[in-house]
């Protein structure tokens, strides 16, 4: 009987054995995903500890590229230049955070104030960096980009948001909404929505969208237009005034998105001349 018991006992834990090594082969290629998707989220290499966070919101807008990485190129008004999207979008950050500066309860910041070459890492640490600063409870970076495409013409106005935005109640996605319904209102745009792209690592394809999830700032791509659309360009890039425009159109989705309200003795007149 105690032999017959022993026995038992045996098959059992050997079934067991196999279950779990069954199990673990599974979990395995689950764990591997689940390990690089912890990488990217959930670590962050800026965290700290016990911050007292305030109800601000801070902003850091990012303009794309940058020094040798000169983003997209193509002659937007047609006087035989070749213009380059790090400039355009550069010149749209820099109105942007004029207008930005005078609302109350908002913290704004750039990633570069130069034509500096700066990999997606670095602009999402200056993000990080500021937002210790600001200890704001809402912290969003928004990089600032103009559309390309070699193979086929394309239009319209897009966004890029983190597969897991979820995370964050959405906030992006719905900012990123607010932004891209915007700009084709203001200038009858084509309006492509708000996407996402995952990559065979099951994390964001888009490298600032990944850094950014990864310091925990919900992150925005924002492609205002296809620069190498005569028809785009035109309506959105092709003079100062048409870039001011813009700027201005991204900034009063974001006022409008928060309810945010002027600083106290500044006159809206001013701001936006
Ligand atoms: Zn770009």
């Amino acid at each position: 009987m105690k032999m017959l018991k022993t026995f038992a006992m045996i098959i059992m834990i050997i079934a067991l054995t196999v279950n779990i090594s069954g199990c673990g082969s599974n979990n395995e290629s689950n764990t591997e995903a689940s390990q690089s998707i912890n990488v990217t989220i959930v670590s962050d290499p800026d965290k700290q500890e016990d911050e007292v966070k305030n109800d601000t919101i801070t902003i850091v807008l990012d303009p794309g590229h940058g020094g040798e990485n000169t983003g997209a190129k193509a002659d937007v008004n047609g006087d035989g230049v070749i213009d380059l999207e790090k400039d355009l979008n550069m010149v749209v950050a820099n109105h942007m955070i004029k207008i930005l500066d005078n609302y109350e309860g908002l913290h704004v910041a750039l990633t570069r104030y130069g034509d500096d070459e700066l990999s997606h890492a670095q602009r999402a640490a200056i993000a990080k960096s500021f937002a210790k600063e600001t200890l704001s409870k809402t912290v969003i970076l928004i990089s600032i980009h103009n559309n390309a495409n070699p193979y086929a013409q394309l239009e319209g106005v897009e966004a890029y948001v983190s597969v897991y935005d979820e995370r964050y109640d959405w906030i992006a996605t719905d900012l990123a909404y607010e932004m891209v319904d915007n700009i084709a209102e203001n200038f009858e745009l084509l309006n492509r929505g708000v996407l996402t792209r995952v990559s065979r690592r099951h994390d964001d394809w888009y490298g600032i969208i990944r850094n950014g999830i990864a310091r925990d700032i919900p992150t925005i791509i924002l492609e205002q237009c296809f620069m190498d659309n005569p028809k785009d360009a035109l309506k959105v890039l092709s003079s100062d005034e048409k870039l001011y425009k813009l700027a201005e159109t991204n900034a009063n989705a974001i006022i409008r998105f928060f309810s945010l309200e002027l600083k106290e003795g500044i006159n809206e007149k001013i701001i936006l001349e």
